[in-house]
């Protein structure tokens, strides 16, 4: 692929920067990774006020046809979530605008496209993913929650868990066994539900640190109307893979560690220690310069898989192999970060916490990302197995 932006995309570009540094002047403080976001009362207004500010400029819909009022460019996309990340501003809903929109357009009826497209597009409503369940996670299939067909209704019995802002979220999607008696992988259906069903119940899971993002949710006879399938009825599985891929892609992440490096290296070449610079440590500048390369690496991987996907080519393998890279990277940079800040790296907040305790919360939380949307043992499966044609062990 051509790496260089177009006139037009540059102006884009600078046009999203403009608008995510004047919305980085509002946001409330302090405002500490999804724990911030979707655990506090402040991060979520403050959530929604910038997907407001985005869609009111059509930003949320930019990478669809332009039949449905997009773009029809993924680079796009990926430039805005460039400057979000840059400026450490939120607002896309990575369920409905990053994950559901595009597996719509991909396998939806037209009547769903029309009918669930709009909202998402005008961040009227925020959605959940209900897929993991007590005992059906990297082995989803075996999921046991059913969803049985009642003329026209799917009326759902069991429980989900690990959903993230289910406690926010307005609607969710979900995959629930319809066919009891059919062979797995084909007696699953892919639902959509408003999470204010009578016999939908979500129940808060706290992280160690404190942290409301998780849920679990719990469903006791609710009904849901038939005309909220997506894709075929038992043929849910297929709209998994294609919402999988979505999930995995991460393309903005790159970003926010760009603008995060340049703060940290500020921060070397500021502290003095043991009276010697941070920055003058061969091990501190040999680590930091392996991590400047590693997210040269990694966005170039995220405008590998915008090009892929503007020409529906995108493998699974693809997602994967960002999804695994760009999670333990997070990891590595967090690890990275609080080892510079030394001892006090350790003090998440007031005045000797450095950099406002942001970097111990962020390793911390920076596990999850290796579990969450499928962990990468299972991605290095994929990767194995679809991209390198290796055997399956048995
Ligand atoms: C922060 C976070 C957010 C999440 N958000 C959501 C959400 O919004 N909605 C939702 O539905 N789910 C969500 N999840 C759940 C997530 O998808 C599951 O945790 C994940 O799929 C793993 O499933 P599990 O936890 O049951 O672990 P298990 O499947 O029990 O795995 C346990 C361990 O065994 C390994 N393992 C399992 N099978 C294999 C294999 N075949 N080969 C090699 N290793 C294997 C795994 O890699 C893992 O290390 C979230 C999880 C986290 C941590």
């Amino acid at each position: 692929m051509d790496f260089r932006l177009t006139p037009e995309q540059e102006k884009r570009r600078q046009e999203y920067h403009a608008v995510c540094s004047e919305l980085a002047l509002k946001a409330p403080h302090p405002i500490l990774g999804e724990k911030g976001i979707f655990g506090t009362e402040h991060g979520w207004k403050y959530f929604r006020y910038c997907a407001k500010e985005f869609a009111k400029r059509g930003w949320l819909s930019l990478s669809w046809p332009a039949e449905y009022g997009g773009r029809g460019d993924r680079m796009d996309q990926v430039l805005l979530a460039e400057a979000m990340g840059y400026n450490g501003v939120p607002g896309i809903d990575p369920f409905g605008v990053g994950m559901l929109a595009p597996t719509l357009l991909a396998v939806g009826s037209e009547e769903l496209k029309k009918e669930f497209l709009p909202p998402i597009a005008r961040s009227d409503v925020m959605w959940c993913e209900l897929w993991s369940e007590p005992n059906a996670g990297s082995d989803l299939a075996a999921l046991t929650a059913t969803a049985i067909r009642k003329g026209d209704e799917y009326v759902i019995n069991g429980q989900k868990t690990w959903n993230t802002n289910a406690h926010n979220a307005d609607w969710g999607f979900g995959i629930f066994k319809s066919d009891p008696e059919g062979k797995k992988h084909r007696n699953l259906s892919f639902l959509l539900m408003d999470m204010k069903t009578p016999g939908i119940t979500v129940r808060p899971l706290y992280y160690m640190n404190g942290g409301h993002i998780l849920n679990e949710v719990y469903f006791d006879d609710a009904h849901v109307p038939a005309r909220n399938l997506v894709g075929k009825e038992h043929g849910g599985w297929a709209v998994v893979n294609v919402l999988a891929g979505f999930e995995r892609s991460n393309m903005g992440a790159v970003a926010g560690m760009r603008r995060a490096l340049e703060e940290i290296v500020h921060y070397c070449n500021e502290t003095i220690v043991n009276g010697q610079l941070r920055s003058r440590d061969p091990i501190i500048r040999n680590r930091l310069a392996q991590l400047a390369c590693e997210i040269e690496a990694m966005s170039t991987l995220g405008y590998r898989i915008a090009d892929q996907q503007n020409r529906d080519e995108m493998g699974l393998m693809d997602a994967s192999a960002m999804k695994v890279f760009s999670t333990e990277l997070e990891e590595r940079f967090a690890a990275l970060a609080v080892d510079i800040f030394g001892p006090s790296g350790q003090i998440t907040e007031g005045r000797w916490a450095p950099m406002g305790g942001h970097w111990i919360n962020a390793l911390q939380e920076s596990f999850v990302g290796t579990i969450s949307a499928g962990t990468n043992e299972i991605q290095r499966n994929i990767i194995a197995w679809y991209g390198l044609g290796l055997p399956r062990m048995k």
